[in-house]
């Protein structure tokens, strides 16, 4: 079943896996990003006319397929923030 522009959640195995490569991240109960890549770019980084990196409050982070190195989502966030839910599945962790 498709639950993202680039991701599947596998019918029989309940895995999150990449459209593109098959790549599996985790289960679909879990957050994926936590198992993707992410890349953190300061505002100063992106073209266009930005703030210093030293006058922003956020960062850029890009989440990004292991397997084939689609990139998946960017969030902006203050720099320390944990992965955004973009998609969260209403299904049981693995063994409840
Ligand atoms: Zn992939």
């Amino acid at each position: 079943m498709r639950i993202h522009y680039y991701l599947d959640l596998d019918d029989k195995t309940h895995k999150i896996k990449c459209r593109k490569c098959g790549h599996e991240f985790c289960h679909g109960s879990e957050n994926y990003k936590l198992h993707a890549p992410r890349v953190d770019k300061y505002p100063d980084e992106v073209f266009g006319v930005r703030p210093p990196r030293e006058a922003s409050n956020v960062i850029y982070h890009e989440y990004y397929c292991p397997g084939c190195y689609t990139m998946l989502d960017v969030e902006v966030t203050e720099p320390d923030a944990p992965p955004m839910w973009d998609i969260q599945i209403a299904i049981p962790p693995p063994g409840k």
